[in-house]
């Protein structure tokens, strides 16, 4: 007789608790939670609280408390990512070892200068997909004893990979399963764009990048569905989880819910927060219908 036990959908709603949520966290997870039921899978939510600067015990709480009043349910328990910064620096030590990561020393306004400059004659310096200049090549091009003497010298720095090498010793062409609503098809990942991608901050064991590739296979998610502002991120989460032997999810990136100028909405906008649209009366219900879910 087969013992073969189908594995259920894991779903999960990552918020990051550096503002109250919004119209757009609603539909994330409300389209999560919704999908999870429906497939008889599971609902999880993990709170992205790296950014120790800017994440506060107070907007976590308020999120349970949105959700709550959203009427959606989550299993418990919550992963935070603040708990597990040793587990961030592992992988990061993997991609250290492997020579596919260096020390970055330059600071956010020595890249700026350094942008400036080489643009001063009309030349363009070139962008990443948010439309971040990509990280300058001037640290990579460091002698090995200069390196040497900036780290034992206590230098702050960052950790960024390496993406050319990188990319060289990936032998196959990356792809991802863009599925959820209406046509499914795989998407060819393009993490060249991104240039040398930040690991870790001084001030942040991880990045974003790093913990959410991490957590998604740690967490066994099967459905990755967020927004489409995500969607040219995920070339790089495919490239890590290639390098790190990560499962690789499905994904579905939902369209965005924008404000009357047609921007997107960021968690400063005070008008589609929930806390905003319930202080004016709206139920649940209403959330839903606003948002066509
Ligand atoms: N923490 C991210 C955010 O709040 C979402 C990450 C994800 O869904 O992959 O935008």
């Amino acid at each position: 007789m087969s013992s073969h036990v189908r594995q259920k959908p894991v779903f999960r709603f990552a918020p990051s608790p550096n503002g109250r949520l919004h119209l757009g966290h609603a539909l994330s997870a409300i389209l999560n939670h919704d999908m999870a039921a429906a497939s008889a899978g599971r609902f999880l939510l993990r709170i992205e609280d790296i950014d120790l600067a800017r994440c506060t015990p107070e907007f976590e709480r308020c999120i349970y408390d949105d959700l709550a009043w959203l009427g959606l349910s989550w299993e418990h328990s919550v992963r935070r990512q603040s708990e597990h910064f040793d587990e961030y620096r592992l992988a990061l030590q993997r991609l250290i070892d492997a020579e596919l990561a260096y020390p970055a020393f330059m600071s956010r306004s020595e890249i700026k200068a350094f942008v400036r400059q080489y643009e001063v004659d009309g030349k363009v310096w070139p962008r990443d997909p948010d439309g971040a200049p990509l990280y300058p090549p001037i640290d990579k091009e460091r002698p090995a004893a200069q390196i040497a003497q900036l780290l034992s010298s206590g230098a702050q720095h960052a950790w960024r990979l390496d993406m050319a090498k990188t990319v060289g010793r990936v032998e196959r062409s990356l792809h991802w399963h863009e599925g959820g609503s209406g046509a499914e098809t795989f998407v060819e990942a393009d993490p060249t764009a991104w240039g040398d991608i930040v690991l870790s901050r001084p001030d942040a064991p991880s990045s974003y990048h790093l913990s959410v590739v991490l957590d998604d296979a740690l967490q066994s998610v099967t459905h990755v569905v967020r927004g489409m502002d995500l969607f040219a991120a995920t070339s790089v989460h495919r490239l890590l989880q290639e390098l790190l032997d990560l499962s690789a999810p499905q994904y579905h990136h939902h369209r965005l819910v924008l404000d009357e100028d047609g921007k997107k909405l960021s968690k400063s906008i005070g008008s589609t927060a929930l806390e905003a649209l319930r202080a004016r009366g709206d139920t649940p219900s209403d959330i839903r219908r606003l948002l066509g879910v």
